[in-house]
């Protein structure tokens, strides 16, 4: 058993996505020596977008981040809601100007991985160690550290040690399964069909400076500018479960576009031409996990989980990148406020995120059944969206906290 060299007096980080680079850049802020391990031998290409509410772009502003995120990002003007076998207006918000006067950041949408980039790059220049091919399997803590015993390029066994060890893995976290042995996520019985296509390409009747929602039953599409306005990123997620012998787990598989037009029945044209003129759909099977109890699940001696590690969710909200940036920040700022007192700022940590994050799981959820809704569901939420306006879009507590 080799070391992999870390700072002992430092904090490791397990897992290189959004969650894990957001909390080593905001600890590294703090003065904190962090080392990064990451399963994955490389950073592949997300082909993905992501939406970032105003309480996410706060964190990532206060990080001196929000000038380069304003330059790959796209900033839509609203957030429409439309009927997907009719394409009718149900209801709308304004983001944009709007949003910024009324929260004081900017509702941003991006591609994954130029956030990811922007991370990356943001945390190596604060000092942050990144190493990549090194999976985490096993992980243990006393009153002196926090140890992590890992797989270094699928062969060779590396152990590392510091004061703290932060569990940022991901939905199918390796430091939860042993930290709460509380079983795999479960399968929420839905598709995530995702695609981009070039902003020029977007069917006539599809607005690519506006959040696009079209809600049908058992079904929704989602459609947002990335790339500084260039391309268009498009989430169709259906009711159903992925086919025997297709991967358990929720990585992208490749998917078929006429799938997933036979999924979207009775879709109206304009939806049915933007699907098509998107190449590349992947489809992932999404999963989620009941929301936390209390903060001692999410911190336990020097160790403690973050983003989706500790809160999984459905994308229906899209907060789940939000929540994992919102942990970064709470963990940061409870590390700073109890110098050396490692066990004590996990526990704060814990006690100031798991109520928002079990909050925003619930709501995620009941949004899933209000946009799949059928039937008299179906016709309340449409007149609820016509009589209360923005309101019934709008989440102050949600975009105005974090
Ligand atoms: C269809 C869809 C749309 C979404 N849209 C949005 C959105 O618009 N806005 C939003 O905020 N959120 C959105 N989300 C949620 C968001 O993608 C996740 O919540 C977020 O990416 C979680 O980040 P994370 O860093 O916690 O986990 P991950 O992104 O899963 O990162 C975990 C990292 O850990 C690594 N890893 C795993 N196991 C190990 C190990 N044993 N050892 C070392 N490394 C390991 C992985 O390789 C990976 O790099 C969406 C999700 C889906 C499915």
């Amino acid at each position: 058993m080799s070391l992999v060299s870390v700072d002992p007096k430092g904090v490791l980080v397990a897992g290189a996505g959004i969650g894990g680079l957001a909390t080593a850049l905001a600890l590294a802020r703090t003065g904190a020596n962090v080392t990064v391990l990451e399963r994955a031998a490389a950073f592949g290409e997300v082909g993905a977008g992501i939406q970032l509410g105003p309480n996410a772009v706060r964190c990532l502003s206060a990080w001196g981040l929000g000038h380069d995120l304003c330059a790959i990002a796209a900033q839509p003007q609203r957030l429409q809601v439309r009927d997907a076998h009719t394409h009718r207006p149900l209801g709308a918000l304004r983001l944009g100007a709007h949003f910024q006067a009324r929260y004081g950041q900017p509702y941003l949408t991006a591609h994954r991985a130029d956030l990811h980039a922007l991370l990356l790059d943001a945390s190596q220049r604060a000092g942050v160690a990144v190493q990549t091919d090194i999976a985490i399997e096993k992980v243990a803590s006393d009153a002196i550290e926090a140890r992590a015993f890992c797989q270094k390029g699928g062969e060779n066994r590396v152990e590392a040690a510091a004061q703290a060890l932060i569990g940022c893995d991901g939905l199918w976290s390796a430091v939860r399964a042993q930290l709460l042995n509380d079983g795999p996520p479960s399968a929420t019985g839905h598709l995530a069909y995702r695609a981009l296509l070039p902003a020029a390409d977007a069917a006539n009747g599809v607005s690519p400076h506006e959040v696009t929602v079209w809600l049908g039953p058992q079904m929704h599409v989602v459609c947002y500018p990335v790339r500084a306005g260039g391309w268009l990123n498009l989430v169709a997620v259906v009711h159903g479960s992925a086919e025997a012998g297709a991967s358990r787990r929720s990585w992208a598989q490749p998917a078929d576009v006429c799938t997933l037009l036979t999924s979207l029945p009775g879709a109206h044209p304009v939806l049915q031409d933007l699907v098509g003129a998107a190449s590349g759909w992947t489809r992932w099977t999404l999963h989620d996990r009941d929301p936390l109890t209390s903060p001692t699940a999410c911190a336990q001696g020097r160790i403690a989980l973050l983003g989706d590690a500790a809160h999984p969710m459905r994308p229906y909200l899209a907060q789940g990148a939000a929540m994992a940036i919102e942990d970064a920040a709470a963990l940061a700022q409870a590390w700073g406020d109890t110098p050396g007192e490692v066990s004590l700022a996990l526990k704060h940590y814990a006690a100031s995120r798991w109520q928002r994050n079990a909050r925003v799981q619930a709501k995620a959820r009941r949004n899933g059944r209000i946009f799949h809704a059928q039937g008299v569901l179906r016709a309340a939420r449409d007149l609820a969206m016509r009589w209360g306006g923005e309101r019934v879009l709008d989440t102050p507590w949600l975009y105005g906290g974090g």
